[in-house]
């Protein structure tokens, strides 16, 4: 079931109290719909009233997915003990019985994390071709600083948008061959890494594959 709280909120330019709908729980078996309003940021957006001042808003919530066996959480900035909470008896019953759980960090990760997820796509690959992406993005626009990457699905199929520090995005396609191949050549720490175990799957996490599978390169 879907929870939710209102909390009056400060505009961080006026000052104007507003009233904003958190979801702690989002469940989409009670609620499909909600899932949509992951996709398009509307639950994790603020905009004052008052001065129009729009930003995201990013919040502590759980987001439910039981007919995928697909457990998200958003933790913003979240610390190890939070991530040690989660390791009970409840989440290894769960895992026994094929969940998946993430945690992330906001609104924008939850939505990627679930449009990964419904595209059978193995998010650890995908943060590896992230990374790679970016690595050759800034070596062809040494210009462009690289605050975030998230991949997305599209029209001309998998993709990842990469912002800079202003929110002006490039958009590159995903190749499968890309995919396939970086599965290929990470093969061994991914097994060593399974997937089912991971709760933290981001871009530190491609950035440790990597330091290990390539420990030449860290001398
Ligand atoms: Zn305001």
């Amino acid at each position: 079931m879907n929870k939710s709280t209102d909390k009056k909120i400060p505009c961080p330019k006026c000052g104007h109290q507003q009233e904003f709908k958190l979801w702690t729980t989002i469940d989409t078996y009670s609620d499909p719909k909600m899932r949509d309003a992951v996709l398009s940021q509307s639950i994790f957006s603020y905009k004052c009233d008052e001065c129009g001042y729009a930003a995201p808003l990013n919040y502590p919530c759980v987001y439910n997915d039981p007919k995928n066996k697909r457990v998200f959480y958003v933790f913003p900035n979240y610390k190890d003990e939070q991530l040690q909470a989660l390791d009970n008896e409840q989440t290894q019953k769960m895992l026994d019985d094929g969940y998946v759980f993430r945690v992330v960090r906001s609104g924008n990760e939850l939505a990627e994390k679930i449009v990964i997820f419904d595209h059978d796509l193995d998010d650890r690959v995908v943060e590896l071709c992230k990374l790679y992406m970016v690595r050759e993005l800034k070596k062809q626009r040494p210009d462009f600083t690289v605050m975030s990457a998230y991949y997305n699905y599209g029209k001309e199929g998998h993709l990842v948008v990469v912002f800079d520090e202003h929110g002006k995005g490039v958009t590159a396609p995903l190749p499968e061959d890309m995919y396939e191949q970086m599965k290929g050549s990470f093969a061994e720490y991914l097994e060593d890494y399974p997937f089912e175990e991971e709760l933290v799957v981001d871009v530190k996490w491609a950035v440790e594959a990597l330091k290990a599978s390539q420990p030449d390169n860290n001398k």
